[in-house]
């Protein structure tokens, strides 16, 4: 006969122990929980405070797959959605978007105009010309040659070119080629955040290598972040103030070298070369996608034009470093930055603000 296997009254104790601790550690609010992602080649570290392990993990994994759809459908390069839009715009045909290229067309087209054409993401063929359409920095070679440079320049590739109806797009010039490289890693910031809102989470902060967006706090303290600084370091730190965004661009990262100089990769598409003087811009807006535009725009504007610019895009949180280590910062960033070397600091009052 077979042997009846009824749960004694102890094992049915341990049982409901079992599952009791279980339910006990997916429901505890754990402090700090922090995971590394992947995007665009970045590593993005994203930090949650006061979610459960289970919220954090369901959170993580719902992010690394979000950012994998974005890798395939906004890298300039690899091929995905971008370049198969990309390359009808090439032969004069329509291509069907998603919402989010189609987002970051409409935002960047009143930046593109904003910015007097500084920041311009149809550039992607000079983009590609020069040779940053890679992960492997620096290149090593000479530059463009100035017949190059100027039959991509002289058709006038700029965003406003195209036209959206839906999710269709066409492009009225056969120039345009979009590259999202100055605002994707700032979407893509604000995508996250959008995310973890709509999961409940409210105390978090999305670091893409010192481009970040923060919510909420780190328990009863705000979230602190360094400010990078060219050629490594940081230049002080910040307290995040509940939702905002920090971006910094620079032209010390990726570039082009031949054996007397060195090309960055923020190209100004009013000469088609690269912007030089300014070593780095630190932005601080509400948002991580005109954070991210913003701080291309005023690398490419210059050390002469910074200000104007930040004015036309009614920045007020700026800080400028130039070749030589001087900061120059309007007021508000000036109060934001906990300073840690002894650089001269120069503010510079963007009026009208
Ligand atoms: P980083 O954070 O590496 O400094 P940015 O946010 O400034 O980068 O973006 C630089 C990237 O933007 C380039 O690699 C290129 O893909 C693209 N880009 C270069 N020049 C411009 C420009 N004038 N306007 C818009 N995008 C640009
Ligand atoms: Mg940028």
């Amino acid at each position: 006969m077979r042997k009846q296997l009824a749960p004694t009254n102890s094992s049915r104790f341990i049982v409901i122990v079992v599952i009791c601790l279980i339910l006990l550690a997916a429901c505890q609010k754990n402090e700090e929980q922090s995971a590394e992602l992947f995007v665009f080649g970045t590593i993005v570290e994203v930090k949650l405070w006061g979610a459960s392990p289970a919220e954090a993990s369901q959170a993580f994994a719902e992010l690394q797959k979000m950012f994998q759809g974005m890798h395939r459908d906004w890298h300039a390069w690899e091929p995905g959605r971008l370049t198969e839009i990309n390359r009808a715009f090439e032969q004069g045909q329509s291509a069907i978007a998603d919402e989010d290229i189609v987002v970051m067309i409409r935002r960047s087209q009143v930046i593109e105009e904003q910015t007097g054409g500084r920041f311009n993401p149809a550039i992607g063929a000079l983009i590609r010309l020069w040779g940053f359409h890679t992960s492997d920095y620096p290149i090593v070679g000479p530059p463009p040659s100035q017949e190059q440079i100027s039959a991509i320049l002289d058709l006038k590739p700029s965003s406003r070119d195209i036209h959206i109806n839906g999710l269709e797009l066409s492009s009225g010039n056969t120039a345009v080629q979009l590259d999202f490289g100055g605002i994707a890693k700032g979407y893509a910031v604000d995508l996250t955040i959008t995310r973890l809102r709509s999961m409940g989470i409210n105390n978090a902060i999305v670091n893409a290598g010192g481009d970040l967006r923060a919510i909420g706090a780190h328990g009863d303290r705000p979230w602190r972040v360094a400010v990078r600084k060219p050629g490594g370091g940081s230049i002080g730190f910040i307290e995040v103030d509940g939702d905002e965004a920090i971006f910094t661009s620079g032209n010390y990262e990726r570039f082009r070298q031949d054996q007397t100089e060195r090309y960055p990769h923020i190209l100004d598409p009013g000469t088609g070369w690269p912007a030089e003087d300014i070593a780095s811009v630190t932005v601080i807006t509400a948002e991580g996608l005109p954070a991210d535009a913003a701080a291309t725009a005023l690398v490419v504007a210059g050390l002469a034009d910074w200000p104007e610019v930040a004015r036309a895009l009614k920045l007020d949180q700026v800080a400028v470093v130039d070749e030589s280590g001087t900061i120059y910062l309007t007021p508000a960033m000036e109060k934001r930055i906990q300073f840690s070397g002894d650089e001269e600091r120069v503010i510079i009052n963007v009026s009208g603000m």
